[in-house]
C-alpha cells in the first residue's frame, strides 16, 4: 500500500531538515551584535574608546566605554597585542580558549548523513510493509488461514458431491487421526482436485479452510516462481516447515501446472527453475512420515501435463475429479447462487438447469448475477424468468449488439440461415430439439439457434454425430437453396463440422471403410498450455484416405440437409418470415409454429425481388 509513497513523517522529517539548514546558513552567528573590520577597531581603541575585548580564537568581542558591543575578527596568525600597539594599555584584554565545539559547523556536517539515514529508514519500513517482498525472496507467501470463522462451507458446494465426499473424509482423518491409524490406515498425504476450469476446485478448498478447524496454508503454484533460479525451492522448503510445526493442518497449492509440469518439457528459458521447484515438492512430500499429519492438497484443470512422479501413491494419492454439473447439479448450484435473492414465481430453476448443459459451476454463478443486474436496470422488485433467459444467452453468446446496423438483404439472409439450422435440428430425430432461434447480433455473431439437449449425454453414437453434422451445415444449405449464393456466416459452421467429422474417422473409429482404429498421436509438448504438434503414425496414402473420408461425412451430411430443406421449403419460408417480423423465437411459441400447418400463399412467393 505504501509502495512507491513516501509516508507522512518521511515528509515532516524533509522539511525540517530543510528549515535547519536554512537557518544554519543565513544566522550563522547571533544577529544583534554587529560587526566591525579590525582596523575599524584599532583605529577606536587609539582613540580610547574601548573598553574591553575578549578573544576567543580569531573573534573578537569588543566592548566601547560606551557599553556598545561589536563583533570583528583577526589573522589567527597575529596577537591581539601587535595589533593594538601601545593602545592595548588601557584595554582589558580576556583571552577565552577556543571553542572547539561548533553547533552549526557540526549540524551543516551532519546534514547529508542524516538525509541518507533517514531515507534508507523510510525505504526499509515501506519495503517490510508491502510483505517484505524486497528482502524476503525465499520466504514463502502462503496465507495462513485458521478455521475459526468460516467464509465458505461445504454448503456453499453444490452438484459435486462425490468430491465433497471424498474431502469430508480428509477433513475427518485431521481430525480424529486415531481412528484411522488404530487399522493401520495411512492417512493421505495429498490429494489433487481436477476439473475444468470453474467447476469449483478452489471453492472446495476454502470450504475445506473453513470446516476443518485446523491452519490451512493456502498459496498459488504461480507464486513459486521469480525471476531469480533457486527462490522457488527455498519458498517451498519454508511452506513446509512452516506446515510441519503447525500439524495438523492443510497446505493447498493452486493452479499445480504452474510448478508441476512434466519436467524436461519446458520450451524456452526457465524450467529449469520450475524443475528444481517440483523437485522440492517431491522431497518435501517424501520427509513426511507417517506420523505427521500434514496434507497436501493441490489443484489443476490440467492433469495432462502434470509430471508422473506427483501422481504416483505417497504423494497426491487421491486424485478428486470435478466434472461440469450434470443436470441436477445444475439445479442444486443455481439454488445456491440463487439463495437470498429475490425471484419471481416464474422462476424455474428446473428450466433453467435443463437449458444451460455444458455451463460450469462458475458460468452459472455468473449467470444467475447477470439475470440480478438485468432485473435491477429494469427497476424491478423480483428477477423474472425473462431476465433468466437473456442471461443465458448473454453467458453463451455474448450481449447483443442491437446497434449494429444490418441491411434488410443481409437480415433475410441470416434468418434463413438460422431457420435452416432450426428446422433440419426439428426434422432429424437424433439431433437436439431446438429450443431458440434469434437473429439479433450478438457478440461476433449476427444471429443464432440454441439446441436444448434433452438430457445430459457423456456417449455419442455416429448416428447422432451425423445428424449434427447436418444441422451444422444446414445453415449454409438454407442460403443456397433460397439464395442461390452463399455467405460467409457459414463459416464457423463449417469449421465445427469438419472437426467433427476428422475427429469421427481419426479418434472414434467411425469409419467403415478406414476401421476400428486411431490415427496420430497427439504430443504433449507444453507451449503455452497448448499441445503444438501431432505426430503422424501412418502413411500419405492413410492421410489421403481419411480426407476422403472426413469429404464423405460432410458432404452426406450436406445432402441430407439439402435434401430435407428443399422437402420443407415452405415451412422454412415461413419460419424464416416470422423470425423476420419477430427477431427472436422461443420455447412453446417455436413449438406451435413448427407445427402450424403451411397455409398462407404469400409464404410461398420467391424471395429474389428484394
Ligand atoms: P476453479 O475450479 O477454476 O478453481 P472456482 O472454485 O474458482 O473454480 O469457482 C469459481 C466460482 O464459481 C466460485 O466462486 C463459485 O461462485 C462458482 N462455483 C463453481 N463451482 C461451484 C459449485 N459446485 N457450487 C457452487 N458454486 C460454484
Ligand atoms: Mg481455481
Ligand atoms: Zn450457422
Amino acid at each position: 500500500m505504501k509502495q512507491g509513497r513516501f509516508s507522512p513523517g518521511f515528509l515532516i522529517l524533509v522539511i525540517l531538515v530543510a528549515v535547519i539548514a536554512l537557518f544554519v546558513t543565513f544566522f550563522p552567528q547571533s544577529p544583534i551584535i554587529p560587526q566591525q573590520p579590525i582596523s575599524e577597531i584599532i583605529a577606536m581603541a587609539e582613540k580610547g574608546q574601548v573598553k574591553s575585548i575578549e578573544v576567543e580564537g580569531n573573534q573578537l568581542l569588543v566592548t566601547t566605554t560606551q557599553g556598545e558591543q561589536f563583533k570583528s575578527l583577526k589573522e589567527s596568525s597575529s596577537s591581539i597585542y601587535e595589533l593594538l600597539g601601545p593602545a592595548s594599555k588601557n584595554i582589558e584584554v580576556g583571552i577565552k580558549p577556543e571553542s572547539s565545539f561548533d553547533w552549526s559547523r557540526l549540524l551543516m556536517g551532519m546534514l547529508p548523513f542524516l538525509f541518507i539515514g533517514a531515507l534508507l529508514f523510510f525505504m526499509l519500513r515501506s519495503a517490510r510493509g508491502a510483505g517484505g517482498q524486497a528482502f524476503n525472496f525465499g520466504r514463502s507467501q502462503a496465507r495462513v488461514i485458521v478455521g475459526n470463522k468460516p467464509t465458505v462451507t461445504f454448503n456453499d458446494v453444490a452438484g459435486v458431491d462425490e468430491a465433497k465426499g471424498e474431502l469430508e473424509e480428509v477433513v475427518e482423518f485431521l481430525k480424529t487421526p486415531e481412528k484411522f491409524l488404530a487399522l493401520g490406515a495411512r492417512i493421505p498425504r495429498g490429494v489433487l482436485l481436477i476439473g475444468p476450469p470453474g467447476t469449483g476446485k478452489t471453492l472446495l478448498a476454502r470450504a475445506i479452510a473453513g470446516e476443518a478447524e485446523v491452519p490451512f496454508f493456502s498459496i498459488s503454484g504461480s507464486e513459486f516462481v521469480e525471476m531469480f533460479v533457486g527462490v522457488g525451492a527455498s519458498r517451498v522448503r519454508d511452506l513446509f516447515n512452516q506446515a510441519k510445526r503447525s500439524a495438523p493442518c492443510i497446505v493447498f497449492v493452486d493452479e499445480i501446472d504452474a510448478v508441476g509440469r512434466h519436467r524436461g518439457a519446458g520450451l524456452g528459458g526457465g524450467h529449469d527453475e520450475r524443475e528444481q521447484t517440483l523437485n522440492q515438492i517431491l522431497v518435501e512430500m517424501d520427509g513426511f512420515d507417517s506420523h505427521t499429519n500434514v496434507i497436501v492438497l493441490s489443484a489443476t484443470n490440467r492433469p495432462d501435463i502434470l509430471d508422473p512422479a506427483l501422481l504416483r501413491p505417497g504423494r497426491f494419492d487421491r486424485v478428486v475429479v470435478l466434472d461440469r454439473p450434470d443436470i441436477n447439479g445444475r439445479k442444486a448450484i443455481l439454488e445456491v447462487h440463487a439463495k437470498g435473492k429475490p425471484l419471481a414465481e416464474s422462476v424455474d430453476l428446473n428450466t433453467l438447469a435443463k437449458e444451460t448443459a455444458g455451463l460450469s459451476g462458475a458460468d452459472l454463478a455468473n449467470l444467475v448475477n447477470e439475470a440480478s443486474i438485468l432485473a435491477a436496470r429494469r427497476d424491478k422488485k423480483a428477477v423474472e424468468m425473462i431476465e433468466f433467459e437473456e442471461a443465458i444467452d448473454r453467458v453463451i453468446a455474448g450481449p447483443e449488439r442491437k446497434s449494429r446496423v444490418i441491411s434488410h438483404q443481409e437480415k433475410k439472409m441470416i434468418a434463413y440461415h438460422e431457420s435452416g439450422h432450426a428446422l433440419v435440428a426439428k426434422m432429424l430425430p437424433r439431433a437436439d430439439p431446438v429450443h431458440k432461434i434469434s437473429i439479433i447480433a450478438r457478440g461476433m455473431m449476427g444471429g443464432y439457434t440454441r439446441l436444448l439437449p434433452a438430457e445430459d449425454r457423456y456417449l455419442w453414437t455416429r448416428s447422432q454425430f451425423n445428424d449434427t453434422l447436418a444441422v451444422d451445415l444446414a445453415g449454409r444449405a438454407a442460403e443456397e437453396l433460397m439464395f442461390g449464393e452463399i455467405s460467409t456466416g457459414s463459416g464457423s459452421d463449417l469449421e465445427q463440422a469438419t472437426i467433427l467429422a476428422r475427429k469421427m474417422v481419426t479418434e472414434y473409429g467411425m469409419s467403415d471403410k478406414l476401421g476400428p482404429r486411431t490415427f496420430g498421436h497427439k504430443e504433449q509438448l507444453v507451449f503455452l498450455g497448448k499441445e503444438i504438434t501431432e505426430q503422424r503414425n501412418y502413411g500419405e496414402k492413410v492421410a489421403q484416405e481419411i480426407d476422403e473420408e472426413v469429404y464423405v461425412l460432410v458432404d452426406q451430411a450436406y445432402s441430407v440437409a439439402r435434401g430435407l430443406l428443399t422437402h420443407h421449403k415452405a415451412k422454412l419460408i415461413q419460419i424464416a418470415e416470422r423470425l423476420l417480423a419477430e427477431e427472436s423465437i422461443e420455447g412453446e411459441e417455436l413449438e406451435k409454429l413448427f407445427n402450424e400447418p403451411v397455409s398462407s400463399p404469400e409464404a410461398l412467393l420467391p424471395i429474389h425481388q428484394g
